[in-house]
């Protein structure tokens, strides 16, 4: 008998019918002799639904009670989730973050996860029941409700594999596991059976949306098994693998992301740059591409959510003044396409063919970053998604 922790997003919770889907496909694990324990999102669309409403009333409402909101679309699938299981004659029981206590930081709409307490799982698990988790939802010390970032509920789950020594974390989605590429992009996108746990954290993380990015970053902290698969097409899905991968890929993908703004400093003072980054990370908010040159105009740059950067704009502004002469450029609307796998930093090769394809498309990168295993470039939104595909077509083509 394994204990199992199921999420299902958005998606597979997104009307009632799917709910009895997801309750049907849960009374086969526990008559296949496991403990369940579920962790569901909203309902598809629920969470922009309630969001759009504090729209209407205000475009700055209060993070706090914005937190309060969101966290309503969970509340009603779990509710839902558990009546689809008792229906069933399958005893089952739904509760919200804080009664599980989920503790979180207090940073409302992108709160991380500090601890998970066990003892109320435990408890409903002994009694044999199935248990029903709201994902994406915690509390902070002061017993305030928090959310955890959009699509935080792949983060919930992990977190509740992780505290309950969970055999697996299973991440049930629309698409059947973890892709070469968005295949709504390029249809001849490949499913991948495994993929290096250092890989998933970085498609993760440039804007492959198979998973919540903290989640693998979490996963990875405490070695959960993280596999993500199929809610309508039940199949092995793709595998996260910790250590030497059965088949170890070159590249395990390209990812493409939208809605980044490029943020350039110039005769920034090495205070500068650093109080501007630590500003971001007061936020907990994610930058990726960061460079700093200390050459003669001392530069600094690095990418990030233009919604991000609209929520700190004003105050970066301000920090300017410690510096004089320091000026800084913003650029919106950016996209970052990305290429992750060992052979970047290993097979030249690659990054050669990467950059003759750009060429050949005359394609204008404003930024480039390269490590081991992610090569990202910054580029006009427009051409990202049809750039993304030839690049498919380049590396993992038949003649790969
Ligand atoms: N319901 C939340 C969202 O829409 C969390 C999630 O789906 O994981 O972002
Ligand atoms: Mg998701």
């Amino acid at each position: 008998m394994a204990l199992l922790v199921q999420k299902f997003g958005g998606t597979s919770v997104g009307t009632t019918e799917r709910i009895e889907a997801v309750a049907e496909l849960i009374i086969r694990t526990v008559q296949a002799g496991h403990k369940v324990v579920a962790v569901v999102s909203a309902m598809a669309g629920d969470t922009n639904r309630l969001l759009g409403l504090a729209q209407q009333i205000d475009a700055k409402a209060a993070p706090r009670e914005l937190d309060v909101l969101a966290a309503a679309g969970e509340q009603v699938s779990v509710a839902l989730l558990a009546i689809a299981l008792i229906k069933r004659g399958y005893p089952a029981v739904s509760l919200l973050a804080d009664q599980v206590c989920i503790r979180t930081d207090n940073k409302f709409g992108r709160a991380r996860i500090e601890e998970v307490e066990t003892h109320r799982l435990q408890q409903e698990l002994e009694q044999g029941h199935i248990v029903v988790v709201a994902g994406f939802q915690g509390r902070d010390f002061e017993g305030n409700l928090t959310t955890l970032g959009r699509g935080g509920s792949d983060t919930s789950a992990v977190a509740l594999a992780a505290a309950l020594q969970a055999d697996e974390c299973q991440i049930y989605t629309d698409v059947d596991g973890v892709y070469t590429i968005d295949p709504r992009i390029c249809p001849a996108a490949q499913r991948l059976a495994y993929i290096p746990y250092s890989d998933m954290l970085e498609l993760a993380s440039v804007g492959a949306k198979v998973l919540h990015s903290r989640s693998v970053e979490y996963a990875g902290r405490f070695q959960v098994l993280l596999r993500v698969l199929s809610t309508f097409r039940p199949d092995a899905g793709t595998l996260m693998v910790y250590g030497e991968a059965p088949q170890q890929p070159l590249l395990s993908g390209i990812a493409c992301q939208h809605g980044l703004t490029r943020i350039h400093l110039e005769q920034a003072s090495p205070e500068l740059t650093s109080s501007m980054l630590e500003l971001l990370s007061s936020r907990n908010i994610d930058v990726d591409m960061v460079r700093t040159d200390t050459d003669s105009v001392q530069q600094a740059e690095w990418a990030l959510a233009n919604t991000d950067w609209q929520q700190v704009a004003e105050e970066a502004r301000e920090l300017l003044k410690i510096c004089q002469g320091a000026t800084l450029r913003s650029q919106a609307n950016l996209a970052k396409l990305s290429v992750v796998g060992c052979g970047i930093g290993t097979q030249a090769d690659i990054v050669t063919r990467v950059h003759q394809l750009f060429d050949s498309l005359n394609i204008e990168l404003w930024a480039v970053y390269q490590t081991q295993t992610r090569l990202s470039v910054l580029m006009a939104a427009e051409q990202v998604d049809a750039t993304a595909a030839k690049l498919h077509q380049v590396l993992f083509g038949s003649d790969n």
